[in-house]
């Protein structure tokens, strides 16, 4: 029987300390990942990581360029943030994005109408927190996890209990799930992504 599909999904980056631990995991189990990076953390340094990143087979995609909510910008202003991430993510790997997760996953009508990139947002493990650790993040994306699920964990500078809990979880779901890319997740699901939704799985067909 074909395996599931299931996307692992890392924000907050790039940075030259944490993404090149969960760069370490993904090559340790053979497997890719997508990374939602924020516009303002690309230097010189952290720019080579997603090179790499994207040398491995990784895709990358836009998480704004400052990380603010955004129903509280101008279309102007949303525009901007999108265009200056979306345009270093072409200089750096080549291809412009197709995909974007909103900053808090906060959304309104203003921002579909002027982000022309797939809304993605995914099943968390509150592993911003400090004081979760490690199991019960992994714990928490176990319990959630179905077939064309979105993995929501994030890369920030410092988060290692989210790079220890990756030997968590891609060992009990490698058997049962195929990790891909969010752009193959869709391809293989066989799923068009809409506008108006947010796509925690790619079966979903409303809003949230
Ligand atoms: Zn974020």
């Amino acid at each position: 029987m074909a395996k599931k599909l299931c996307a692992l999904t890392f924000d907050d980056g790039p940075n030259t300390d944490t993404t090149p631990l969960v760069l370490e995991k993904l090559r340790k189990y053979d497997i890719t990942a997508t990374f939602f990076i924020v516009g303002n953390n690309i230097d010189e340094d952290s720019e080579q990581v997603v090179k790499k990143a994207a040398d491995m087979g990784c895709e990358i995609c836009n998480h704004s360029r400052t990380h603010s909510a955004m129903p509280e910008l101008s279309a102007e202003d949303i525009r901007a943030e999108i265009e200056f991430t979306s345009g270093e993510i072409k200089r750096i790997t080549g291809k412009r994005p197709k995909f974007f997760r909103p900053p808090y996953i906060a959304v309104n009508s203003t921002m579909y109408e002027n982000i022309d990139l797939t809304f993605i947002a995914g099943i968390g493990a509150e592993d911003w927190l400090p004081e979760v650790t490690a199991e019960e993040r992994a714990e928490k994306i176990l319990a959630q996890i179905k077939d064309g699920a979105v993995i929501l964990l994030h890369d920030m500078s410092g988060n290692t209990p989210t790079v220890e809990a990756l030997d968590i979880i891609i060992p009990a779901l490698k058997e049962e799930y195929e990790f891909v890319t969010v752009s193959k997740l869709f391809e293989l699901s066989g799923v068009t992504p809409k506008k108006g939704i947010v796509y925690s799985f790619t079966s979903q067909t409303t809003e949230y």
